[in-house]
């Protein structure tokens, strides 16, 4: 393998095992690893702080006007061998997992203003390569030119579990049911929103890893990038 450095993009549904993946990679590789999920997050949960995003709805035009007073940085956590996404220098990683914030992101998320602002940080942070970046528009709009793209999937009943599983450990008190409608419904936001929609890259190679460890994953990635370097 060269030893140039790429970077690669993966996209997908909603819990499918992205950032486990993006996460094994980087390790593997001593690339950096970003989750973009966690920066629309981050924004969310400043909408529902300061009570622009409540029941469902969020009012677009109040959280427009205040954007210029976000700053989404990312932190190294050692214990974690990641980095933490910070909301004005406040470490927010466990806040922004909660199923308030869950079920009003897909919304902040089509907000061409609010994609505009955190594409052009994605954007920066790939400028010297050696990026792992997961969300639903790395392959199409941040990096449309990434040397390898990944779309990944997952049966239903695996992705609804998984995260149920997650949260579960997290000591967050849902059900499957809960999850389900998170899941489905931002699926459906994330698809047919007019900005930036989640769409499969027509360079992108498809992995769908139901019936996958995240071993076996790991391994078949790792052979694309072998061949994308
Ligand atoms: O990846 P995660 O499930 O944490 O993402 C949360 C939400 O953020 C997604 O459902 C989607 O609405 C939005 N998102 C996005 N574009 C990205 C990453 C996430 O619209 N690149």
């Amino acid at each position: 393998m060269s030893t140039s450095k790429i970077n690669i993009a993966i996209d997908g549904y909603s819990s499918c095992g992205k950032s486990t993946l993006a996460k094994a990679l980087a390790k593997e590789l001593n690339y950096v690893f970003i989750d973009t999920g966690a920066m629309y997050r981050a924004v969310t949960l400043f909408a529902l702080r300061k009570g622009l995003a409540s029941q469902g709805t969020v009012h677009s035009e109040s959280l427009i006007a205040v954007l210029p007073e976000i700053t989404i940085t990312f932190k190294w956590n050692d214990d974690e061998q990641r980095s933490f996404v910070q909301l004005n220098g406040e470490t927010v990683e466990r806040e922004i997992r909660e199923m308030d914030v869950a079920n009003h992101v897909s919304a902040v998320a089509s907000i061409p203003e609010v994609r505009k602002k955190l594409v052009q940080l994605q954007q920066k942070m790939g400028e010297s390569k050696g990026v792992v970046m997961d969300g639903r528009d790395i392959g199409t709009v941040v990096f449309p030119k990434a040397e390898l793209k990944i779309f990944m999937t997952a049966s239903p009943e695996v992705r609804v579990q998984r995260r149920l599983t997650e949260l579960m450990a997290k000591g967050q008190n849902v059900t499957a049911e809960e999850v389900k409608g998170n899941i489905e419904s931002r699926d459906y936001q994330d698809t047919h929103r007019a900005a930036d929609p989640l769409r499969q890259a027509g360079d992108a190679r498809v992995l769908d890893n139901s019936n996958l460890t995240p071993a076996d994953q790991l391994t078949l990635a790792l052979s694309w990038v072998n061949e994308s370097v």
